[in-house]
């Protein structure tokens, strides 16, 4: 998959065993030997994953530093964005030097705005290992929290290149597999029927981690979200049918709490609200029946938390800045494969989807 901006563009690698052949991969896109390159990683992942990649680096000649940082979304924090740059500047990085991300979207965006901000700004590599960082390595934003506000802190820094292993994702935990299936499914509903048809058949294959179809997914997911972000690199208008489902899913996460909900599982439940506003606002039936099965196949919630509060949910999503004068823009769909933006979806009509998916 090739994604190109304006004069720019990068690949994204999708293969078996590509970090074994990292060395070569980086060489050709001419990643610096003479400078320290650092790796960014967590726990989870170093303790399965980082040897190999450090071995592949270091056969063909490249200085590495790695850095592992705590699992989970507390690590992305000014505070270990802070250790980060420590950590650069005692291994000696230069302008020449790249920032190497391994992990999912949680390592993929510290380390992605660590090689934004690092000398104001130097080259950002994606190895991406779990699902859902098909989504995050793909776009260029990176970002920390604060702790106001998730993604507050942030930048646009896209990639040298991606290079997504499926043999890491054998390793990821089932209920990280399917909340990142969530995305995939995501992008089907936005932009492509058949797509949504072939995860309908293949859900089994791909919860088996069958590396054949999670080729293709993560192929389809990628190439999708390459294509919107290249007509739409800042988000002015296209750009925001990736947000399907997402507005409610925010306020759920909220108010769930970041530990209950995942964001795959917190969307999915999004994407079937979204769904029955799409049948209220006269697209057929089917829209729901379909979004619903796929889901529900892939094992991801399809509707709210008994003990969540619709009152909490609406409060929260008030305060997505999505949100004006009593309506809010909506990312709507009118058939599968097909979504438009609604700029004028009422805040009642919000609020009986969501009391319908109790
Ligand atoms: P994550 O990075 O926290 O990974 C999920 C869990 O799996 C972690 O515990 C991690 O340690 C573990 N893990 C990762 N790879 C593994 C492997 N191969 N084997 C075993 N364990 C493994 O979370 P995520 O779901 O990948 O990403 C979520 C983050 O991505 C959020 O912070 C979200 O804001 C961000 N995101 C960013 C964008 C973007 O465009 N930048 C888009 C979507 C999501
Ligand atoms: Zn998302």
């Amino acid at each position: 998959v090739t994604v190109e901006l304006g004069e720019r563009s990068y690949p994204i690698y999708i293969g078996e065993g590509l970090i074994e052949q990292a060395g070569e991969y980086f060489t050709k896109h001419e990643i610096s030997k003479k400078s320290p390159l650092m790796i960014v990683t967590d726990e989870n992942v170093a303790s399965r994953h980082l040897s190999k990649l450090e071995v592949a680096l270091q056969g063909a000649g490249f200085q590495v530093v790695s850095t592992i940082v705590k699992p989970g979304e507390k690590s992305k924090s000014l505070s270990v964005f802070e250790d980060l740059i420590t950590k650069a500047l005692e291994a000696g990085l230069d302008r020449k030097s790249t920032i190497v991300a391994l992990g999912g979207g949680v390592v993929g965006d510290l380390a992605g705005y660590v090689a934004a901000s690092y000398m104001r700004g130097i080259k950002f590599i994606q190895v991406p290992t779990t699902i859902l960082a098909h989504d995050s390595s793909v776009g260029g934003k990176v970002a920390v929290n604060h702790p106001l506000a998730k993604n507050i802190i942030g930048a646009f820094h896209q990639p040298e290149l991606v290079l997504y292993d499926l043999s890491t994702l054998q390793t990821l935990p089932l209920r990280d597999v399917k909340a990142g299936l969530s995305e995939v499914i995501k992008s089907g509903l936005i932009w492509d029927a058949e797509f949504v048809d072939w995860i309908d058949n293949n859900a089994e294959r791909l919860l088996a981690l069958d590396e054949e179809a999670l080729g293709y997914a993560l192929y389809m997911g990628c190439n999708i979200k390459a294509q919107v972000v290249s007509q739409d690199e800042r988000e002015n208008s296209l750009r925001m049918i990736l947000n399907l489902g997402h507005t409610i899913g925010h306020a759920l996460e909220a108010v769930a709490g970041y530990n209950e909900l995942l964001h795959g599982e917190a969307i999915s439940i999004g994407m079937i609200g979204s769904a029955r506003l799409g049948v209220k606002l006269g697209g057929s039936e089917e829209i729901y029946t379909v979004t619903k099965r796929v889901l529900s196949r892939m094992g991801l919630p399809v509707g709210l938390p008994e003990h969540l509060d619709i009152d909490a949910i609406m409060e929260a999503m008030l305060h997505d800045k999505k949100f004006s004068e009593g309506t809010m823009v909506f990312v709507v769909p009118t058939a599968i494969g097909e979504v438009i933006i609604d700029h004028s979806v009422s805040t009642e009509l919000v609020r009986e989807i969501v009391e319908q998916l109790k």
